[in-house]
């Protein structure tokens, strides 16, 4: 049996709906064993997202907003060529979710607050909307087909926004569900994204989340192989929307890919890679509107270790430095600096320490810089006022280039073209950080620049 996820991407209109329903018809015909795992509509969560803050804010325009929304996704049902039947059962479906994102986001507006519970509500309708539309197009195609919502069996923690599943939970729940469909010889379209606490909380397992939906249901489901179609040729050697001339990489390992992901490679979430690391389930990653490209396969072994795969890129980043030249006296700063951060809930992407213990740097979410150097200035105040610590400071509108591949650190060389290929663009570098794991060299440069550095060093690799 097989997952098969498509995209917000692969899903943006009703033509892409029946392109999508027609690729899953082809494939459930050589594997009857078949689950599809569905994102919102293209833009749908940012635009839902977008709807609960402004309604928290009490700005009214969230009104039309959700309007254009549900006429959006009305068109697309009319637009599908389904009988007059499914066609109005459909529409009064959606119609329903779209009246209970009203009556919520008025309360929302009503009370100027929005939980994260409620954002989370929000921000997963957008699945619930596209699995049902894609479960019609199925059956329109003669397919018994049926949406499931991920909230019956993907079982998480509470943390809203970011919700880490239960694995040992999810697998009981979503066999439960899932497979009596699939006895029944029914196509189950799951909703990516979404998942519930053991309360019954609505949660969502972050931005681009659907990815990691498909491999858990991947590990539950035993399943020989997870497939996620998207809108390019597979992983690349870096975004073709930066490199034009980036080539699909035919195979990576779970630890190449998942540090892409980290990385910044939007086309897996962080952690898709994660539930099929044990059972050695591969990932093959295609590209709906060109099935036949073989696109890329994340496998325990994959071939041509030892080389540079891919150059990933984050932006929105601050680089917080904490400073001063009787540091080296002081005990603990790391630990202390890292605690204050840890306590925000703040994560840290890239750290760096000068030998002489003069100063430490680190990376963290743009959105978080005032917070954490608000905190260290705080716990750090005798310090300070000691001048153990000169200052402690945020470079605002950073980026973080990373250099992905096995065996870097065994292979000579790599960090001289990189630097190379930098200098003579005469682009500076920030900050480096190499060694936390051998599969990637990465770099701290000016958002301005950061484009251009990956062009620049992709071409170093790849001419
Ligand atoms: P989906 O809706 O299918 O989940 P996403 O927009 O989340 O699609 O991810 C696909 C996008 O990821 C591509 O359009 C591409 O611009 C971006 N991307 C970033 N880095 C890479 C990379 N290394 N390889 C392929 N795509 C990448
Ligand atoms: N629709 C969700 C998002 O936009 C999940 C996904 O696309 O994977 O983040
Ligand atoms: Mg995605």
């Amino acid at each position: 049996m097989r997952v098969m996820k498509f995209g917000g991407t692969s899903v943006g209109d009703a033509e892409r709906f029946q392109w999508v329903a027609g690729l899953i018809a082809q494939h459930r015909a050589a594997d009857p064993q078949l689950v599809v795992v569905v994102s919102a509509m293209a833009g749908v969560t940012d635009a839902l997202i977008r709807m609960s803050q402004r309604a928290a804010c009490g700005e009214p325009d969230w009104r039309a907003a959700l309007t254009a929304l549900r006429d959006r996704h009305m068109r697309t049902v009319q637009a599908l060529g389904l009988s007059e039947g499914e066609a109005w059962a459909l529409q009064a479906e959606l119609a329903g979710g779209f009246e209970r994102v009203g009556t919520i986001l008025r309360a929302v507006a009503a009370l100027g607050e929005l939980s994260p519970a409620t954002a989370d509500l929000v921000a997963g309708m957008g699945e619930r909307w596209s699995a049902r539309i894609l479960a019609a197009a199925l059956r329109a195609l003669g397919i018994p087909s049926q949406a499931v919502d991920a909230d019956t069996f993907l079982i998480t923690d509470d943390r809203f926004g970011e919700a880490s599943p239960d694995l040992e939970q999810t697998r009981a729940r979503a066999r439960a569900v899932l497979l009596p469909l699939l006895e029944g010889g029914i196509l189950p379209v799951v909703t990516g994204f979404i998942g519930v606490t053991p309360e019954g909380r609505p949660t969502t397992l972050g931005r681009g989340g659907s990815d990691f939906s498909a491999t858990l249901l991947g590990y539950a489901l035993d399943a020989e192989a997870v497939w996620i179609w998207t809108d390019v040729d597979g992983v690349m050697s870096a975004d073709p929307k930066i490199v034009p001339n980036a080539r699909t990489i035919p195979e990576l390992s779970y630890i190449e890919a998942a540090e892409m992901a980290y990385f910044g490679a939007k086309v897996l979430h962080p952690r898709t890679l994660l539930p099929c690391i044990d059972r050695r389930i591969p990932v093959r990653i295609l590209n709906t509107m060109n099935p036949q490209h073989p696109g890329t396969w994340i496998v325990p072994e994959p071939q041509g270790n030892g080389q540079v795969k891919a150059v990933t890129l984050i932006k929105n980043l601050s680089l917080i430095t904490v400073e001063g030249r009787g540091m080296l006296g002081v005990p603990g700063v790391a630990a202390r600096t890292f605690a204050t951060v840890a306590e925000l809930g703040v994560s840290v992407l890239m750290i760096s320490q000068s030998s002489s213990e003069q100063n430490i740097c680190f990376v963290i979410p743009a959105a978080a810089a005032a917070r954490v150097v608000g905190a260290l200035r705080k716990a750090f105040e005798r310090e300070m006022a000691r001048r153990d610590i000169e200052d402690i400071w945020a470079m605002d509108r950073v980026a973080v280039v990373a250099v992905v591949g096995a065996g870097l650190r065994a292979t000579p060389g790599i960090a001289a073209r990189v630097f190379n290929a930098l200098g003579n663009g005469r682009i500076n570098v920030l900050s480096i950080a190499q060694g936390s794991s051998e599969y990637n060299l990465s770099l701290v440069v000016a958002e301005s620049e950061a484009e251009e550095a990956v062009r620049r060093i992709h071409s170093a690799f790849y001419g």
